[in-house]
């Protein structure tokens, strides 16, 4: 099977950003902060910083015994922004970016002759010279070239900084076995559990476990999708094409009232939310319709959305809708008819944890949510008071979140 997909992953994204802009940062240990506070965490660390020890979730007292003569600075996220479109366009002039992950990630889909190896290495080693001549000479990058996308990540992440490795079809699964379980992409701690719980300890037996047991561990058809991702297949997305999950509902003449439809609103989103992580995808935004009952004038529509950094948590997903229903107009009156819709979905697999978030506490919880659900109906366990735990959950715009950021159906994993 050819090679069909490059992946490139910028190293020390944020840290090299800084060194990039402040040339007396170069060769530093550098420890970048969300806020200039001791009791906060780096949310980034330089290459230097990592060969200490250093990294993404390392607290700043921490960092300091690391090493004594680190230098922290205060995030710029429209910098880092600004930066990710100029390394967008620079991999663009060398090749079409068919999606964009996350702030520093890309994935290209190869075509023709650049799904031979020599030619996809030589396209490899375009692109990271055209980061170096177009944005920056520090911004380093790790490209990953292997038959599938989950396999070209896999790929980036096998040698850092600076590297370019290729997985080819014939090397598998061997290749993967030197990896531990939770360094693949779309592993976090509770699928990783999961595949303890049935006797997967490495991935040499997660690539010799069946498909049946890989849908046990991911709780549905992801696992699936996964067995043939591990095989270097290009993956089907399930349901194929699907952008946005939504439900609506034409309320009762009781429930007409700002307070019932709000917990109307709740239990569609719960809902929408379940559907999301059945069918293995995050959501990276939030969308409430409300529909106004006007004797006079007709109806009158009201819309309105919330971008987010992707993911299928329905503890977070409350404190959004809560966020979007106090941004309604005053009073115009009853209310005819609510929906709400999931939005510019990507695969769980596909998506780079939130920065701030490292270690997702929700997962098992939003589990255990859906098995009791599916199992006893729908709203059987659902979130009482959701609305009332909007000051104590505000949402949070988290810097893995890019504007404009590309969602790709085209299936492939
Ligand atoms: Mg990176």
């Amino acid at each position: 099977m050819a090679l069909h997909s490059l992946y490139v992953d910028l190293n020390s994204f944020f840290a090299s950003v800084e060194q990039q802009l402040r040339p007396e940062l170069r060769g530093r240990v550098v420890g970048v902060l969300p806020v200039m506070a001791d009791t906060t965490c780096c949310i980034a660390a330089s290459i230097d910083a990592k060969r200490f020890g250093i990294r993404t979730g390392t607290p700043v007292w921490q960092a300091k015994k690391l090493c004594r003569d680190i230098v922290f600075v205060q995030a710029r996220p429209p910098v880092y922004v600004e930066i990710h479109h100029r390394i967008v366009a620079a991999v663009e002039s060398c090749t079409p970016v068919s999606a964009v992950l996350s702030i520093d990630e890309m994935a290209c889909d190869l075509m023709g002759s650049d799904r031979e190896e020599t030619n996809a290495v030589k396209l490899g080693r375009q692109i990271k010279q055209a980061i170096y001549d177009q944005v920056g000479e520090v911004l380093h990058s790790s490209v990953g070239i292997a038959p599938n996308r989950f396999l070209a990540k896999t790929a980036s992440n096998m040698q850092k900084p600076d590297g370019l490795v290729v997985i080819r079809q014939d090397e598998l699964p061997q290749r993967l076995y030197g990896l531990k379980l939770g360094a693949l992409n779309g592993i976090g701690r509770a699928v990783e559990q999961r595949l303890n719980q049935l006797g997967i300890h490495s991935v040499e037996q997660l690539c010799h476990a069946s498909k049946d047991t890989l849908s046990r561990a991911w709780n549905g058809v992801e696992g699936e999708r996964y067995y043939a991702k591990l095989r270097g297949e290009a993956v089907a997305s399930a349901p194929t094409q699907r952008s946005s999950v939504g439900h609506s509902h034409v309320l009762a003449p009781d429930l007409r009232d700002p307070d019932s439809a709000l917990a109307v609103l709740y239990r569609l989103l719960h809902k929408a939310a379940m559907r999301l992580r059945h069918y293995g995808y995050c959501a990276g935004g939030l969308g409430l319709h409300l529909h106004y009952l006007k004797t006079d004038a007709g109806d009158a529509r009201w819309v309105d959305q919330a971008r987010f950094s992707p993911h299928a948590d329905t503890f977070k997903f409350n404190p959004a809708l809560a966020e979007l229903w106090q941004r309604r107009p005053p009073d115009p009156g009853p209310i005819l008819k609510v929906g709400v819709t999931l939005t510019d979905l990507v695969e769980h697999s596909q998506v780079t944890r939130d920065l701030f978030d490292p270690d997702d506490q929700h997962e098992p919880l939003n589990i255990v949510l859906d098995q009791i659900n599916q199992r006893y109906g729908a709203n059987t366990l659902y979130f009482g008071g959701a609305h009332r735990g909007r000051s104590a959950a505000p949402m949070r715009i988290a810097f893995s979140h890019v504007p404009e950021l590309q969602v790709e159906n085209d299936g492939e994993g």
